[in-house]
């Protein structure tokens, strides 16, 4: 019933010339196929380019962070609005990448999600324990955490809108992967607690993508899982050739 999700974060990479080219080949090779949810995420310098490249296709353009508030004396940094204006519709906040080199708090990653609702951006909160966290017997009280202060005040008319990604900062860029009975019983978990937020009939609409180091090798097994809607591609999303098998994968699982 939730239509699977693959969203690619290309972080610092693909200046806006590579992105046009990258964007294209997706694009291209999927045309307007909705089985799956696509969208891939640029950096702010190339969203432009991969937005024209995307425009005639059901690929959708997201970006990887934005400031709370609309407009001002905010140096270097990309307000909601700027992001629809060029024709984003998603947006990563809390990437784990923020939090630890940004030292981003949870209170501030609420601030993003609220703004980027209020523009009627789908933001795509991620959250997860680190290596230390999970060896402690911490991994859900963090996880929990991250969650509810991220959701914090999150009004339910818009909680359509919200995205959850499970990113174990462990599996992230290292090419260890959560089994998937682990990432299965933090995802169900996830959904317990959207269930204490948001009601059991929202929860079970919410999609929470798994994202730490998913390939077309173990992307299967892990999308196989029930409470597993999709992914939040790193590595593999900067070839078509990788991503597209994702989609794939994904996409002959929603037969
Ligand atoms: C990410 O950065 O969100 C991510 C999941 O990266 P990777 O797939 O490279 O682990």
């Amino acid at each position: 019933m939730r239509k699977f999700l693959i969203a690619g974060n290309w972080k610092m990479n693909k200046n806006s010339d590579e992105a046009q080219s990258l964007a294209s080949e997706i694009a291209q090779t999927l045309g307007r196929q909705h089985e799956v949810d696509v969208v891939i995420c640029p950096p702010f310098t190339s969203l432009e380019s991969a937005a024209r490249a995307i425009e005639s296709s059901g690929v959708k353009l997201g970006a990887q962070n934005m400031h709370p508030e609309r407009s001002g004396a905010f140096t270097g940094e990309i307000s909601a609005e700027m992001l629809r204006h060029l024709f984003a519709t998603y947006v990563l906040v809390g990437h784990s990448e923020r939090r630890v080199q940004f030292a981003e708090s949870d209170e501030f990653i609420n601030r993003k999600v609220l703004a980027a609702l209020n523009s009627r951006l789908k933001p795509i909160l991620c959250i997860g324990e680190t290596l230390e966290e999970r060896e402690a017997d911490k991994a859900f009280e963090v996880v929990g955490n991250q969650l509810k202060a991220g959701l914090a005040n999150v009004p339910a008319d818009l909680a359509d809108l919200v995205i959850v990604a499970y990113e174990p900062v462990w599996a992230i860029g290292t090419g260890k992967t959560a089994t998937p009975d682990q990432a299965q019983e933090i995802h169900q978990f996830i959904r317990e607690e959207l269930k204490n937020l948001f009601g059991d009939a929202q929860a079970d609409r919410t999609r929470i993508l798994y994202g730490g180091s998913m390939n077309p090798g173990n992307a299967e097994e892990l999308l196989k899982q029930v409470d597993i809607d999709g992914g939040l591609i790193g590595g593999a999303s900067l070839e078509a050739r990788s991503f597209l098998q994702l989609v794939e994968i994904a996409s002959g699982l929603s037969q």
